[in-house]
């Protein structure tokens, strides 16, 4: 039988740059979808917010946790977000770098990098195969699908994980990790919006605050566990955008977030912007909370929520009214219902545990000749490029260990 050098299974983000990036073409790229990269066409709007500025250290602190970090420094050391942006623009792929410093195509069309990744894949792409064993033999693997059988050196798993199962990132991919003897710490929906009871902003939905200060409670506890200043988008059932999406790996059920509805830099400064608002002579309630950057509909919202009559101005407000309205404003707290599933979550936290797998090759730690990259290891950073770059940056180093 013919023995192939690498075979990748999946073409995702980290497959689809580890096949542009082979040294053989002796290789071929096995994806049970119909179509590799659709996960990659709804990213960034679907525009493919595909890295970003940051160099490695700062890049790296927007991810999960200190042990995720720590195996990550590797691969982008290797390939940091200024070799990315070079790796597309030297092969022709002209990208835009935002005032924000994320990075897209610049046609601001997600399909470009996708078709220019398929364009520069080394190794044959083949679409649809069901993947049914990998046996481990003394050279090499066997890889079984419904329709074939191949033989190769080395193996690159990068299956994604389970966020849009409709993308082809199913799951499926751990399955394959477990029967070569690796362990999947837990898989949990992240960067997701969240449901909340009782929630009072619905006809707001696809509003936002910018920049709002955001704390997270469990439970009854009194200290927040987390805390950021970032956008908060109002949905149809809960709360979305950066500030919830960024903690959401920590969210639970019945937790409380507590967030100012004006920006500002903490609580009791939005408590401030309010009061001072509020001390204007003689204006009504909503429009002095304007005053205060707050959009019309949100605070006519506030003041009925406060009980305050429509007619009532700065000068006539009473002090019980005016507190809880200052409340609202600064610190409106609101109770989790739940948090959304794998249908929406943009990531997967958990996966191939990062213990098991060496993180200068990505070369698994049980069986030579196996590799990991992309999300299909535990690892989940925050939005704004740092997900594709760490598919890239893990993909470019399990590409460059492969055993000959
Ligand atoms: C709505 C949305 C927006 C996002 N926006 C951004 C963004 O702007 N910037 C950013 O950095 N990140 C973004 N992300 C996250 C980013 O898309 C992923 O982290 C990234 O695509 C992971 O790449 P991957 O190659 O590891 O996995 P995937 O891109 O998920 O690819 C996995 C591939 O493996 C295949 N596969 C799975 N199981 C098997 C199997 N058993 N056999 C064969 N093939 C299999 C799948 O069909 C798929 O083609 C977004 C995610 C979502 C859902």
């Amino acid at each position: 039988m013919h023995m192939y050098d690498v075979i990748i299974i999946g073409g995702g983000a980290a497959g689809l740059f580890a096949s542009a990036n082979l040294t053989t073409t002796n290789a071929l790229l096995l994806d049970h979808a119909q179509e590799v990269g659709k996960k990659l066409l709804i990213t960034g709007g679907g525009m493919c917010n595909l890295t970003n500025t940051l160099p490695a250290e700062a890049f790296l602190s927007h991810f999960g946790n200190k042990q995720q970090r720590n195996f990550l420094l590797p691969a982008l050391q290797n390939l940091p977000t200024d070799s990315v942006y070079e790796w597309f623009e030297q092969r022709g792929l002209r990208l835009l770098v935002r005032e924000d410093g994320k990075v897209f195509p610049q046609s601001l069309d997600a399909h470009d990098v996708r078709d220019f990744l398929v364009r520069h894949s080394k190794a044959p792409i083949v679409t649809g195969v069901q993947i049914a064993a990998i046996t481990k033999q003394d050279a090499g693997f066997l890889i079984e699908t419904t329709s074939a059988t191949y033989e190769t050196k080395n193996i690159i798993l990068a299956t994604g994980g389970m966020s849009y199962p409709r993308t082809g990132s199913d799951g499926s991919g751990y399955e394959l990790a477990k029967a070569l003897g690796h362990s999947i710490v837990p898989p949990k929906p992240a960067l997701v919006a969240v449901s909340i009871e009782t929630y009072p902003f619905k006809h707001l939905a696809g509003n936002s605050v910018r920049n709002a200060w955001v704390s997270f409670y469990h439970n009854t506890e009194s200290t927040a566990y987390d805390q950021r200043q970032k956008d908060v988008l109002f949905t149809h059932d809960g709360l979305s955008g950066p500030a919830i999406l960024c903690a959401s790996r920590l969210i639970a059920k019945q937790d409380r977030i507590k967030l100012s509805l004006i920006t500002a830099e903490n609580h009791s400064e939005a408590e401030q912007a309010v009061l001072r608002a509020l001390n204007a002579p003689k204006k009504l309630i909503a429009n002095a909370l304007k005053e205060t950057g707050m959009v019309s509909s949100l605070a006519q919202t506030l003041v009925e929520m406060a009980g305050i009559d429509k007619e009532t101005t700065t000068a006539t407000l009473d002090k019980t009214r005016r507190k809880a309205l200052v409340q609202l404003a600064s610190a409106m707290e609101m109770t989790v219902s739940s948090t959304k599933g794998f249908q929406s979550a943009m990531v997967t936290s958990g996966g191939v545990d990062l213990a098991q797998v060496n993180r200068k090759t990505m070369e698994s730690n049980l069986t030579e000749g196996l590799f990991f990259c992309g999300e299909v290891l535990d690892y989940d950073g925050e939005s704004g490029g740092f997900n594709i770059q760490a598919a890239f940056s893990t993909a470019y180093l399990a590409v460059k260990h492969l055993h000959n």
